[in-house]
């Protein structure tokens, strides 16, 4: 490889780096994701000009095929389907990984063999890949609700994936050593004759169940993190198929998206306050707490509730110094973000000082409140992180709570049974009036009730968060 194209990897490189730092700020991240698609555009460019590309038509078909799904994908998802639309990303991502890791390696075993070290990334690539591959496709099906969310456990389960990975250990170590002429051919005692491609088959085919193994005994609750997870997966998996076939690009990349991933993942469990281990062994919240729903309507399970009407809600905001808006998973669902920063303007012309209160797992994604509010164009200055709003919330007239739940449970503080205790939470209670928009008394994803709204100081206003929304609106400017 020229020196050239090593020169222009390294600038791809430098892209996404400066790009995903640019990411970790709302008022930089299109700016970031711009200058990463660029690097990507530059590390692809250099790739086509490499001389090991066999054929230009077969790699034109497959951008035109790729971006055309890409973009009717981009345009048609709707927002509270990007879970499963990146589910589905990652699982293509460590599924080419297996296919070139392998194509790679029967090239190399045709010509006398594959070194240790390549034949060592080959199988971890090929490990990794199938379990990234099958692994998203569950948590697809699973958030698609093609498959159950409930978290599925059956007896034995963890010792026999133990038994499973072991049985993939010793394929792969098969493979690693030389395979029918290696050093554990006696081992295998002929189990995969002289062929080289029954124990890769085998090795993919095992690795695929165990990515079904391992994500179905998981609650569909738990899918964003275990997707951030698999997203790492693919990271590594591509990093090792670069070793593979000796890119430098890839290496880079992929080890950037491996270490993004685990840090997003080590972020999500923290806000959460949840280990790793207990989202991926915990078998928690089955179904996303509508399992547990109450029935709709004033009464939950922790008694009567104060309900208000839009008239006299709208009076309470429109006379308000400080109003805090809290959007939660139902802003998402009622697609009501435009409608909010309508009301929030409306507000700020009547002197209101406005801003919104951001949690980092508000949502079903992370940053979904923040890209859902930059579709609206709500000014990044009036979007506070929890830590700094929460001191202002006690000096604030109004809380608008918009289908939010979990987020501003104080259980969370203090009830220490509740599977949400620890959970860093928007201490929207300790403002002087609490206006909770939300459709019925049905809980949120942790299925559990949220005594919030049985405080003195809150009031309930039914319905669909943008239907109420409008009638906010109309509501203040009558006021
Ligand atoms: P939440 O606790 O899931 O509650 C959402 C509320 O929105 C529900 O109580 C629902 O009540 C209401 N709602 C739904 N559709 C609505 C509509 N059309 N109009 C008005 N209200 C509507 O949401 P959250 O407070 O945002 O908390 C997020 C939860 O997800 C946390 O438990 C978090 O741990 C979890 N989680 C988040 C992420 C992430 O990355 N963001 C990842 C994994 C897990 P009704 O049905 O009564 O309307």
């Amino acid at each position: 490889m020229s020196a050239l194209m090593e020169l222009a990897y390294l600038l791809a490189a430098v892209f996404f780096i400066v790009g995903l730092k640019w990411l970790s700020s709302p008022a930089t991240a299109r700016n970031g994701n711009a200058l990463a698609s660029v690097g990507m555009l530059i590390a692809i460019v250099v790739t086509l000009f490499e001389q090991r590309i066999v054929s230009f038509s077969g790699i034109l078909i497959g951008i035109i095929i790729g971006a055309s799904v890409g973009a009717i994908l981009a345009r048609t998802i709707k927002m509270t389907a990007m879970p499963q639309m990146v589910a589905i990303l990652n699982g293509f991502g460590g599924g080419a990984s297996v296919l070139v890791a392998s194509a790679e390696f029967l090239r190399v075993s045709g010509q006398g063999g594959a070194p240790v070290d390549v034949s060592f990334s080959v199988q971890f690539s090929i490990l990794v890949g199938a379990v990234t591959f099958s692994g998203s496709l569950v948590a697809f099906g699973k958030l698609q609700e093609l498959v159950a969310g409930q978290a599925v456990t059956y007896p034995l389960q963890k010792p026999l994936n133990a038994l499973l990975l072991l049985a993939i250990l010793l394929t792969a170590a098969y493979l690693v050593v030389g395979g029918p002429e290696g050093a554990l051919s006696g081992v295998f005692a002929g189990l995969f004759g002289n062929s080289i491609v029954m124990p890769l088959i085998t090795l993919v085919v095992l690795s695929l169940i165990l990515g079904v193994l391992t994500v179905l005994p998981i609650g569909g609750a738990d899918m964003p993190v275990v997707i951030s997870l698999l997203n790492s997966y693919s990271g590594i998996a591509a990093a090792s198929t670069g070793f593979v076939i000796s890119n430098n690009g890839l290496i880079i990349s992929g080890a950037l998206v491996g270490a993004s991933g685990i840090i997003l993942t080590m972020i999500m469990c923290k806000a959460m306050n949840r280990s790793l281990a207990n989202v991926l062994f915990g078998a928690f919240s089955a179904g996303g707490g509508e399992s547990a729903a109450a029935e709709g309507g004033p009464v939950g399970a922790g008694g009567s509730v104060r309900q208000v009407s839009a008239e006299d809600a709208a009076i309470m905001l429109a006379y308000a110094k400080t109003a805090v808006v809290v959007p939660g998973y139902g802003l998402a669902v009622s697609q009501a973000q435009h409608t909010v920063r309508e009301l929030a303007t409306l507000l700020e012309e009547r002197g209101v000082d406005v801003k919104y209160a951001i949690h980092p797992v508000a949502g079903r994604m992370p940053g979904h409140m923040n890209v859902l509010l930059a579709e609206a164009d709500v000014p990044y200055e009036q979007l506070w992180e929890m830590e700094r709003i929460n001191p202002e919330l006690e000096r604030t007239d109004v809380a608008l709570v918009i289908g939010a739940n979990d987020v501003v449970n104080p259980a969370a503080r203090h009830t220490e049974s509740s599977p949400i205790y620890g959970m860093p939470i928007l201490d929207v209670d300790r403002a002087q009036q609490v206006i909770v928009l939300k459709r019925s008394m049905n809980p949120g994803f942790a299925g559990i009730d949220n005594e919030l709204f049985y405080n003195q100081n809150t009031s309930m206003l039914f319905g669909d968060a943008k239907a109420s929304l409008t009638k906010l609106i109309a509501e203040v400017k009558e006021a």
